[in-house]
């Protein structure tokens, strides 16, 4: 039977309702300093407004050594009745807590594993007992334009540990580069079918013919943003998503809030948070690409990205 892996169990994906394909409730990363998301109360509130907008489900992207919380995931989940799905996998070292690295290094496929079919370790401690939520996806990252030996090693673990479970892998592209280097690897010589992986980022390279090129493998492709950071690419994301749709990929599209910090979120920081996927850029995917591929890209394209027939 194929289902959603969330943190408080398996679910029908027809059940996942509105989802955020990629965001993030806790994350903490050494690479950005007094901007940890790291408080439940907070985490809440944005749930609520995202749930207020329309929400039903958030994926989130945080892997190990990122500060996860999984045990504040459970609670959350059941207080805002939003579904959530926890990640393991790994992130850039520059964006892991140096100690967890040293911890979990030689033991990436084990500790993947064992978080997606058992329960994602407290304090990512590969020896630490399971707490009651397991992971629902693997989430690596590689480089700008480049594949580093930490990526390459992450996303051998998370090939293993895909063949292994099943679970879809979910891929950080630096500024939206590497995704063709990404599916030689994955894909290419590690055997994942591209329809279990999922391109993240690709709105921070608005090039056309790279992310045509990256969906004919029949990979997911993720439109995570908005940020700061990311106005110069932002304004493509309308004339991108009917390029694709037009072109035969509506089936493939995904979109994210990817709140990373604290200011960027809607209900405590100010920023457009979560509710902005659904009460700003909803409309306008809506009234530029009609109502049926609307549903696609908020509902039936992640239920079946992150649906999985799970072998363990
Ligand atoms: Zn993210």
């Amino acid at each position: 039977m194929t289902t959603v892996r969330t943190v408080l169990g398996d679910v029908d994906p027809a059940r996942l309702g509105t989802c955020d394909a990629h965001d993030h409730l806790f994350f903490r990363s050494p690479a950005l300093p007094g901007q940890e998301l790291t408080d439940p109360a907070a985490a809440a509130a944005e749930l609520r407004a995202f749930a207020a907008a329309g929400g039903g489900s958030v994926v989130q992207w945080s892997p190990v050594g990122t500060d996860r919380r999984a045990d504040a995931l459970i609670r959350l989940s059941r207080r805002t009745g939003v579904q959530v799905i926890a990640a393991t996998g790994l992130h850039q070292a520059a964006h892991t807590d140096p100690a967890v690295l040293d911890r979990v290094r030689g033991r990436l496929t084990e500790l993947f594993v064992a978080e997606l079919t058992e329960g994602i370790r407290a304090g990512d401690d590969p020896d630490a007992a399971p707490l009651p939520a397991r992971a629902g996806l693997i989430k690596v990252a590689g480089d700008f334009h480049a594949l580093s030996a930490h990526a390459r090693a992450s996303m051998t673990a998370a090939a293993e540990a895909h063949h292994a479970t099943g679970a879809p892998i979910a891929v950080h592209h630096e500024a939206g580069t590497a995704a063709p280097e990404v599916l030689d690897l994955l894909c290419g010589r590690l055997g994942v079918p591209a329809d279990r992986v999922v391109l993240g980022h690709l709105n921070r390279c608005p090039d056309l013919r790279m992310q045509r090129d990256v969906a004919a493998s029949g990979a997911y492709l993720a439109f995570d943003g908005p940020s700061r950071a990311q106005q110069a690419t932002d304004w493509r994301l309308l004339d991108t998503l009917t390029e694709l749709a037009a072109a035969g990929h509506a089936r493939q599209l995904l979109v994210g809030g990817d709140t990373t910090t604290a200011a960027a979120r809607a209900s405590t920081g100010g920023g457009p948070g979560m509710p902005f996927l659904l009460r700003v850029l909803r409309p306008r995917i809506e009234h530029a690409l009609g109502a049926a591929v609307t549903a696609d890209i908020f509902v039936a394209n992640p239920a079946r990205a992150y649906a999985v027939d799970w072998r363990r």
